[in-house]
C-alpha cells in the first residue's frame, strides 16, 4: 500500500508536488479548487500540460478531493443543479491533469434518511454521461450524520450508478469510527472489511483516508487527529497497511500535523514503520 498525503495547492500545482515530496508522501490528494466556493477555478492550460508531466514522476496516484458544498441529496434545486455542474467541472478537470477523478462526500440526509434517492441517482448519471470516461467518481464514507455514514449507504451509491466501472469508494478510518464501526481490533477491523466485501465488493474499494480521531466510537463527529494520537490508536493502521487486499491501493492523510500544519512528514513516518513491506 502507497502512504500519500491531501496537500495544499495555495501555491499552484508545483507547490503541492513539492509539498509532498518534502513529507515524504508516495501519493497525492489536492483540491481542485478552493473547497468552500462552487466555482471550480483549476489552472491555466500551462500548469495543467504540465503537472500532467511531472506528477507521475513522483507519485503512485493523485486524486482530487471534492470541494465541500456538494449535495447530492439536497431539497434546494439551485444547489443540485451546482453540485452537478461541480462535479462535472471537477472531472473535466481531473481528465486535464492526467488524474482519475474525484473523491466527495455524497451529501446530507433529510431527517435522518437517505432520501431524493432517485435525484442522487439522475445526478450521478448525468455527471457521469458529460464527462471523460476514463475518469471516475468515488464516494466516501461519512461520520454517521450524512449520507455514507452506514456501509450500505456507499453500497446504494455504487449499485445506483449508471456506469459502475466508473464509481468506487473511499473509506475514511476517522468517519468509520465516528459512525460506529470498531475496527480498533484484529476482529473489528476483519468484521468491517467482511462488510464491505458482503456490501461493496473489495474491487471497489479505491483508496483509504488515514485518520485518527479525535472523539470516541459512535460519536458521529468527524474531526481527525494525527495518527496514534487519537481514540483509534496506531494499530488499526497497521491492519490495513498490511493487508494483502488492499496492496498498490494509496491511502491519504488528512490529519492536523504535528504543528499544525497539515499532513507531515512525522505522520508519514508513523505509517511508514507500521508498513511491514
Ligand atoms: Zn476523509
Amino acid at each position: 500500500m502507497y502512504i500519500g498525503a491531501h496537500v495544499s495547492t495555495a501555491g499552484g500545482l508545483k507547490t503541492a508536488i513539492e509539498g509532498g515530496k518534502d513529507i515524504g508522501a508516495e501519493a497525492l490528494q489536492i483540491f481542485p479548487s478552493a473547497p468552500l466556493q462552487w466555482k471550480i477555478r483549476g489552472w491555466d492550460d500551462k500548469q495543467c500540460i504540465w503537472f500532467k508531466e511531472e506528477w507521475p514522476k513522483h507519485f503512485k496516484q493523485v486524486i482530487f478531493h471534492g470541494i465541500y458544498l456538494t449535495n447530492l441529496a439536497g431539497s434546494d434545486e439551485a444547489n443540485v443543479i451546482k453540485t452537478k455542474t461541480a462535479l462535472v467541472e471537477t472531472l473535466r478537470l481531473a481528465s486535464k491533469v492526467g488524474i482519475v477523478g474525484t473523491i466527495f462526500h455524497p451529501g446530507s440526509y433529510t431527517n435522518g434518511e437517505f432520501g431524493n434517492q432517485n435525484q442522487v441517482k439522475e445526478v450521478i448519471s448525468e455527471v457521469l454521461a458529460e464527462t471523460p470516461s476514463e475518469t471516475m467518481l468515488i464516494y466516501e464514507n461519512s461520520a454517521g450524520s450524512t449520507i455514507g455514514g452506514k456501509l450500505e449507504d456507499l453500497a446504494w451509491l455504487v449499485n445506483a450508478s449508471s456506469d459502475k466501472s466508473r464509481v468506487g469508494v473511499c473509506l475514511d478510518t476517522c468517519h468509520a469510527f465516528a459512525a460506529g464501526y470498531d475496527i480498533r481490533s484484529k476482529e473489528g477491523y476483519e468484521e468491517y472489511v467482511e462488510k464491505v466485501e458482503s456490501l461493496i465488493g473489495l474491487d471497489k474499494v479505491f483508496c483509504w483516508h488515514f485518520n485518527d480521531s479525535k472523539f470516541d466510537l459512535g460519536a458521529k463527529r468527524d474531526r481527525h487527529e494525527n495518527i496514534g494520537e487519537g481514540y483509534l490508536g496506531a494499530e488499526p493502521f497497521g491492519f490495513i497497511l498490511n493487508d494483502p487486499r488492499w496492496t498498490r491501493l494509496s491511502s491519504y492523510l488528512e490529519v492536523p500535523g504535528f504543528e499544525d500544519k497539515g499532513p507531515d512528514q512525522k505522520n508519514v513516518e508513523i505509517l511508514r514503520k507500521l508498513r511491514k513491506s
